[in-house]
C-alpha cells in the first residue's frame, strides 16, 4: 500500500518499497507497483518525485 504523509500544508504519498515521495497518489501507486515487480526504479516515474524541502 501507498502511505499517506501529511504535514501542516500538504499531503504526500510514499512508495513503501523505495520510500520516495509523490504529490500525486497515482504516481506513488505506479512507483509501488513497479518497485515491487522490478526491484529497480523507473526513471519515467521517479522524475515525479518530490524533493525534500520543496
Ligand atoms: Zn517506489
Amino acid at each position: 500500500m501507498v502511505k499517506e504523509i501529511k504535514n501542516e500544508k500538504e499531503v504526500y504519498f510514499e512508495c513503501e518499497a523505495c520510500r520516495l515521495l509523490y504529490k500525486e497518489k497515482s504516481w506513488a501507486i505506479k512507483c509501488q507497483e513497479w518497485c515491487s515487480q522490478n526491484k529497480s526504479c523507473n526513471l519515467g516515474i521517479i522524475k515525479h518525485v518530490i524533493k525534500d524541502g520543496k
